[in-house]
């Protein structure tokens, strides 16, 4: 079986590397991939190409991505990034007649719209934080005398991960909020913006496998979105991530299927937009009174995360092929899913300077593919090829993944092989999963 893949990161690289394991799969392409993903391919058993196409949010790129595919005609197309699924590319290869993993473009809404995702939340019985959907300046300021500080600003749309402000003023909301309608904060305007409560506890990603009718749960993990150590400094993609048992009890898991997950895909099929592939539930998990913690959704994404997905993939004992399958199909309720007991962790290396800007073309040493296993693995975030050398080319450069029996083995081995390996400028965080290890 030939599959496409679409995306150029650490997450596609470590879905192209579950996805070769598959007995079924014969052929992977890889659009855009990355020099990294290029490389990999040469050892891993089955033909690798990566092929050039630009993924960003404008027609031009969907017309790009639709004739590829039409020109590759692959058995199953899988999409990593969230924005081929705003641009409707499901419906798109559907319609002739391409099976592909995935949500459709309406049912990608509970990612594309926050506004959106809070109403729906709200309707469905889904527990989430007050909130308020405001269109202009004036309507923040009149909103805002039913929250108290601090208030988070989101805005409604994809926003690559910048798009949500702690404020921790009613004086600071109004401003990201004028900034956001602006287009001084986002460099694009935007038309609506939710306030929302602000929530205290500790963050889960939950993972589900949806087909339209039933969501079956995958596995949590959790990211480290800050920087610096500690979870100082600003922002980012994310600087690594970690998947344990001890993260999401058997009971956690289970209310969070039937509460979260089920009520989202029941939600979405009532509404004739059935939501089929990765729910990705960012939950906080609030304390209570009474000494237990309440789940609440911050946030929905339709999609796998990254650098979340490196973790689970190597925790993932189950054929990935069965977990796209079923979601197509409709067949979720008999796949059975089995992840290694015990830990997995990523941690990622970066270029100096990142999340602001950074140098390119850096050589990197030390990624000898025969030093990784099943167990210890290092995925290519932003990487390529240049004169036979694998050079840093983004600002997430490597996610080295390994996983163990528990979490502090699986860090030991993961900076063992970062060790190994060096680049001009690079920097990672060294307490990846002090959370779980306090
Ligand atoms: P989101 O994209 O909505 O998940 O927001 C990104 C990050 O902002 C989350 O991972 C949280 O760390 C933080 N965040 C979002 N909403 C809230 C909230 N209501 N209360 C506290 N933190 C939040």
């Amino acid at each position: 079986m030939k599959v496409l893949v679409f995306g150029g990161g650490g997450r596609e690289h470590a879905l192209a590397w579950a996805i070769a394991r598959s007995p079924r799969v014969t052929e992977l392409v890889v659009a855009p991939g990355n020099g990294g993903i290029a490389n990999w391919g040469k050892t891993c058993g089955i033909p690798v190409r990566c092929v050039a196409v630009e993924i960003k949010e404008d027609a031009a790129s969907l017309e790009a991505m639709l004739a590829l595919a039409l020109a590759e005609r692959p058995q199953l197309t899988v999409i990593g990034p969230e924005v081929p699924l705003a641009l409707g590319l499901v419906d798109e290869l559907e319609k002739h007649e391409l099976r592909v993993f995935g949500p459709s473009q309406a049912a990608a809404m509970l990612e594309t719209s926050k506004a959106f995702a809070k109403e729906f939340m709200q309707t469905n019985g889904i527990p989430t934080a007050a909130y308020a959907v405001c269109s202009s300046p004036a309507e923040v300021a009149e909103s805002l005398e039913r929250f108290a500080a601090p208030v988070v600003v989101k805005a409604d749309g994809l926003a690559a991960g910048k798009g949500v402000v702690i404020c921790a003023t009613k004086l600071e909301a109004e401003q990201a909020a004028a900034e956001m309608f602006s287009g001084s904060l986002l460099g694009a305007t935007v038309g609506r913006v939710v306030l929302e409560e602000f929530l205290l506890g500790e963050e889960l990603s939950f993972f589900a496998v949806c087909d339209g009718r039933r969501a079956v749960p995958l596995a949590a993990a959790q990211d480290h979105k800050r920087i610096g150590e500690g979870d100082a400094g600003p922002n980012t993609g994310g600087m690594g991530a970690y998947s344990t048992d001890i993260l999401m009890p058997d009971a956690l898991r289970d209310w969070l299927t039937e509460n979260v997950a089920q009520r989202a895909v029941d939600g979405m099929a009532e509404r004739g937009t059935p939501f089929k592939g990765i729910l990705f539930c960012g939950i906080m998990l609030v304390p209570q009174p009474d000494g237990t913690t309440k789940p609440m959704v911050l946030e929905f994404n339709t999609r796998f995360g990254d650098p979340e997905t490196q973790a689970l993939m190597l925790r993932l004992e189950t054929d990935i092929m069965d977990i796209f399958e079923s979601s197509i199909d409709g067949t979720a309720d008999e796949l059975e899913i089995s992840v290694k007991p015990g830990a997995s962790v990523c941690v990622i290396a970066a270029s100096a300077g990142y999340p602001g800007k950074y140098p390119s073309g850096r050589i990197i040493r030390g990624l000898d593919a025969a030093r990784d296993c099943g167990d210890v693995t290092v995925f290519h975030s932003g990487t390529a090829l240049s004169e036979g050398e694998i050079v840093t080319a983004g600002g997430r450069v490597l996610g080295v993944t390994a996983c163990a029996g528990d979490l502090r083995s699986a860090l030991d081995l993961a900076y063992r092989r970062l060790a190994e390996i060096s680049f001009g400028g690079m920097q990672y965080r060294r307490d990846i999963g002090w959370r779980a290890l306090r």
